[in-house]
């Protein structure tokens, strides 16, 4: 037979795959059919301090940063989906849109609305239109466990939801 690794080596992409594997739950991740995705979050769990959120409101992780008010903080999605992909987050401890609607003080959620209402208007979005979107959870697909809207614009931007 041809011989493709050397010993030692024939041992080290089956050890890696089992050592992906095996930290997948702690690096959030999961193998799915489309390869290696990040893990939906748990709703329903307290407010995680450290979640990456939290982080770029103080300051600690940087962002691309394009409003902030007394409520609310908007920034540029990491990883676009539309020519504009802006996120904005309020500024309050909460986890999903659950938490925020359930919780969150009449004056946090006017100054939180009037904020993305406000982002959007900024980036002259009103007269071609955008979509909002916010993500719930497994089904909704949340991967991090802060509030955010997503806000999409710059082109039209095809049917609602992933048909199947
Ligand atoms: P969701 O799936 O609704 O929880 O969306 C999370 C979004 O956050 C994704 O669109 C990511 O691209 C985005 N994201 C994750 N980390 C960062 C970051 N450090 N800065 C900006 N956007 C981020």
């Amino acid at each position: 037979s041809i011989k493709v690794m050397s010993k030692p080596l024939r041992w080290l992409v089956p050890a890696l795959v089992v050592l992906l594997l095996a930290a997948s739950p702690f690096l959030r991740v999961e193998m799915s059919a489309g390869g290696i995705e990040a893990m939906p979050i748990d709703p329903t769990l307290p407010y995680d301090d450290e979640n990456i959120f939290a982080k770029i409101l103080l300051g600690e992780i940087p962002s691309n940063k394009v409003y902030e008010d007394e409520w609310a903080f908007a920034f540029e999605d990491i990883n676009p989906q539309a020519e504009i992909h802006t996120l904005v987050i309020p500024k309050g401890r909460y986890v999903s849109w659950d938490d925020f609607s359930t919780k969150a003080s009449a004056e946090e959620i006017a100054g939180f609305v009037r904020a993305v209402g406000e982002v959007a208007r900024a980036k002259g979005l009103v007269e071609p239109g955008y979509r909002l979107l916010a993500n719930i959870g497994a089904h909704g697909g949340q991967e991090v466990p802060h509030l955010h809207v997503h806000i999409f614009g710059g082109r039209p931007l095809g049917p609602m939801i992933l048909r199947r």
